[in-house]
């Protein structure tokens, strides 16, 4: 089966303004990458148009009144915090953004692809149930895994590696033994929450796992908690599907983080991602794009390297060009592994009175 592009022009419209880094050229910079490949002449891909996400699926996530505010807004343009103003029409684009997520879940689950990759734009996992927040105004994610759940899967696991803790994500399955969510985050950085100590509530609690990293982060630490605590929590858990906040700005070319992954380190987690998903749920995984501000730097290519290792593409070529690695040992650093080892321990304490896996 293929793999789904989910793709709509309208995610070209909105901007808050030109020189905002959650610009619209981050998304067609990928789009020409894709189109120079020949991605969308390959057998293994499906262009797939999405709709707008329906107003109940909407609410199945956020509060009426949020969703009334974001609405009333729109119409001549509003405010939520110092990155993230409401440019006229943000309203149609948002549902849009949603409704591509829900598209990808969609052909899915309608076995139309085995995975599918949702270039939607805004982005999503900062949106709380009544508040937008760092450039997010519906979260994309979590309206997606409650329309899976809607058609029936029982539970979905949750993998944000966008370099920002994902706490609107958080804050809505917060209490949810249903939804497993895992975040690997640049700490202390912005939004600030993201803590190993944040594990969830109630019947929740275990079923929210941080993994705060430091500056300077790179591949051997990702792959490290992949092997350490993704995998084997994820393999108890045994999820219906696999999901993806696949936020690029991880990437040591990133202008607005300090952690260093490379396309070959985002490809490998990838590749680890449909692994799982083979092992666990007949291949069923969904990412949905999040942040990402290379925009003429790692982020297409890291965006092709990504989507190439879901179709089940040979991914050996996909490596950063060398003109940008130059770059890389500035940002890398040697010491965050040792850092990291640190954390995953504290951490498996935490989740040991949870999964029996981390025993
Ligand atoms: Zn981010």
């Amino acid at each position: 089966m293929r793999t789904g592009i989910v793709y709509h022009d309208r995610y070209l419209a909105h901007e808050q303004y030109p020189s905002h880094p959650e610009r619209r050229e981050r998304l067609s910079y990928t789009m020409d990458q894709l189109e120079e490949e020949g991605i969308f002449e390959k057998e293994e891909f499906l262009l797939i148009t999405p709709k707008p996400a329906s107003i109940s699926d909407i609410l199945a996530v956020h509060e009426e009144d949020y969703l009334t505010f974001l609405e009333r807004s729109s119409v001549v343009g509003g405010y939520i915090d110092a990155d993230t103003n409401i440019p006229p029409g943000l309203y149609q684009n948002a549902l849009l953004s949603a409704g591509g997520a829900v598209a990808a879940g969609d052909a899915v689950l309608d076995k139309k692809v085995r995975n599918a990759f949702a270039f939607c734009r805004p982005p999503g996992h900062h949106a709380g149930k009544r508040n937008g927040a760092g450039f997010c105004y519906l979260n994309n994610m979590a309206v997606l895994v409650q329309h899976v759940k809607k058609r029936g899967l029982k539970r979905v696991a949750i993998i944000d590696w966008d370099a920002h803790h994902g706490n609107g994500t958080q804050e809505i399955f917060y209490p949810d033994s249903t939804v497993l969510f895992f975040s690997v985050h640049q700490y202390p950085f912005y939004p600030g929450t993201g803590g190993i100590n944040e594990s969830g509530t109630g019947a929740g609690r275990g079923y929210t796992i941080n993994m705060p990293v430091p500056a300077g982060t790179s591949d051997e630490s990702y792959e490290y908690l992949f092997t350490e605590i993704i995998a084997p929590v994820i393999r108890e858990f045994s999820p219906d599907c696999v999901t993806i906040s696949a936020g690029q700005d991880a990437h040591f070319t990133d202008p607005l983080i300090s952690l260093a992954l490379t396309t070959k380190g985002y490809a490998t987690l990838m590749h680890k991602a449909c692994a799982l998903a083979d092992e666990l749920c007949k291949g069923r995984l969904i990412a949905i794009l999040e942040g990402g501000y290379s925009v003429c730097g790692g982020l297409p290519y890291t965006n092709l390297a990504i989507l190439a290792c879901m179709a089940g593409l040979d991914t050996s070529h996909c490596t950063d060009p060398q003109a940008y690695m130059s770059a890389f040992p500035d940002r890398y650093n040697p010491r965050s592994f040792d850092h990291v080892r640190g954390m995953t321990h504290d951490l498996k304490k935490i989740l040991s009175s949870t999964w029996n896996n981390i025993r």
